[in-house]
């Protein structure tokens, strides 16, 4: 019952955080992606949803 009950919890903070963040689409994959907390600084100069898209931009196209 208790992990069900936090299972619960996060996915409404998730479903709460997701439509209030601004989202990008990732060039590399084309997926979107929503804003995280350790971008917060630099949110204007991210333009890859992860490490691995950003590495991946130099080796294909
Ligand atoms: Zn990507």
């Amino acid at each position: 019952m208790r992990e069900i009950d936090t299972s619960v919890r996060d996915v409404t903070v998730w479903v709460k955080t997701k439509r209030d963040l601004p989202v990008k689409t990732c060039p590399v994959c084309q997926r979107p992606f929503v804003w995280r907390k350790k971008w917060a600084r630099c949110w204007e100069e991210v333009r890859y949803c992860s490490e691995k898209c950003r590495r991946h931009r130099g080796s294909a196209t």
